[in-house]
């Protein structure tokens, strides 16, 4: 078993969507270690997309993940990581799949309803940014 960092982004959030989201993962098989909602400051997301601070998009997605509350969640199953990231779909919405979760919640490539850790190493790292040991259940 392993854990993957998640996050319900704001766009979902503001659309209703979050508890359909936490359904299909549910109905995926994963185990909900923690969960929170968060209102992230601008300090919070530019720390958390750093690895994107040079890119011409940075800015718009540092204003759009500040624009509302996101649902943070540390997610366990096997694989956990990759398991969740297909059920993500690709990054661009209007490329996503239906019956994933980009392709049925997502509107665009910068407002794509969830994240996920992109390796093993960087889930450890994003769950540790938004979770202390206590929360994990
Ligand atoms: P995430 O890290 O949010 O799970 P990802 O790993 O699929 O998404 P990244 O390349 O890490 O994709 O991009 C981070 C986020 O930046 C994307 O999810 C999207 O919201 C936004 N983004 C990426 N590329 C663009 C772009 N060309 N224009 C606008 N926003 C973008
Ligand atoms: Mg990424």
């Amino acid at each position: 078993m392993s854990m993957t960092f998640a996050m319900i982004k704001p766009d979902a959030v503001r659309a209703g969507n979050a508890g359909n989201i936490i359904q299909r993962i549910n109905d995926s098989g994963f185990t909900i270690r923690a969960m929170k909602l968060i209102h992230m400051t601008r300090p919070i997301a530019e720390g958390f997309y750093a690895v994107h601070k040079d890119r011409p998009f940075f800015g718009e997605l540092v204003e759009f993940m500040t624009s509302g509350p996101t649902v943070v969640l540390a997610l366990e199953k096997e694989n956990a990581q990759q398991a969740w990231r297909d059920l993500m779909g690709p990054t661009d919405s209007t490329k996503a799949p239906k019956g994933t979760i980009r392709g049925d919640f997502g509107t665009s490539m910068g407002e794509n309803a969830s994240h996920g850790s992109d390796s093993d190493e960087n889930a450890k790292i994003e769950l540790s940014y938004f979770f202390n040991a206590t929360e994990f259940c």
